[in-house]
């Protein structure tokens, strides 16, 4: 995910500065054809400039969100923050306000699936950044909503945004939960009591991962002295100082050590 912040201080809701516990988030999609954040935002270089004036960091709008998904100056896609995830956003037309952090999808002719798979992928890494912060369930009822949706529960105003676009790109808004779900399974390893999901083969596997990262790592300062003199007496050859012995290299090393004391008496 690529994401850059950009609030809209000038923008009334910006001002009014009132805060919300966040519970869910909801998704929109502009409506109009125009894929650039900087339609949006002021921009700057990274994300393009919005020469028109018609950003919304202006006062006299009766809408503000808190992020933008969109193409930036370069015609990649990425998301731009415009309001602090808490602060209450007037996106949903509805009591989603109070309980929301709601996005806006830049839209584009809504018929290109290159464009519609690169902000799908990224809107779907931005909710699933924001499930995490927020400790919430992307799968649980009423958590992540479309604006549609939201109509449909009695929380947001009658807007289309986005079934009116998801589904011609062959994606519902369980997709897109189920997704978002995935991303955050991917991102804790297993999620929940994920290590009952580990097999004892891929705990094997860990288990030599991680001793080989012990046997990479240099040994803390103390001790190093004495290290360098068992290897000067031959008593241990000093790699991977780090990784663990077994019994056999303990008992070898006691061994090499008493001959040593043997052979100096
Ligand atoms: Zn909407």
């Amino acid at each position: 995910m690529r994401l850059r912040q950009q609030f809209l201080t000038r923008n009334d809701c910006y001002k009014a500065q009132r805060t919300i516990t966040v519970k869910g988030v909801m998704v929109h999609s502009t409506g109009a054809d125009n894929p650039r954040v900087c339609r949006y935002v002021p921009g700057d270089q990274e994300l393009g400039t919005n020469t028109l004036g018609n950003h919304w960091d202006r006062p006299g709008l009766t809408k503000c969100v808190h992020a933008f998904v969109g193409k930036f100056a370069d015609g990649e896609v990425g998301a731009v923050q415009t309001l602090p995830w808490e602060h209450r956003g007037w996106h949903a037309g509805g009591a989603a306000n109070n309980t929301h952090i709601g996005f806006e999808i830049c839209e584009d002719g809504l018929t290109d699936p290159v464009y519609f798979g690169k902000v799908y992928q990224e809107a779907a890494e931005l909710t699933a950044m924001l499930c995490r912060q927020y400790g919430l369930d992307p799968l649980a009822e009423g958590v992540v909503l479309c604006h549609q949706e939201g109509y449909q529960r009695g929380v947001a105003s009658n807007h289309a945004d986005v079934l009116h676009w998801f589904p011609k790109m062959g994606k519902s808004m369980d997709d897109f939960r189920a997704d978002v779900a995935r991303l955050l399974e991917e991102d804790s390893g297993g999620g929940e009591g994920g290590e009952e999901d580990v097999t004892y083969e891929q705990w094997k596997a860990f288990m030599l991962r991680y001793r080989q990262e012990l046997a990479a790592q240099e040994g803390p300062e103390y001790g190093r002295e004495e290290l360098a003199e068992a290897v000067e007496r031959d008593i241990t050859d000093g790699s991977r100082p780090e990784d663990l012995a077994t019994r056999q290299e303990v008992i070898s090393m006691v061994v090499r050590a008493l001959d040593e004391d043997e052979k100096a008496k």
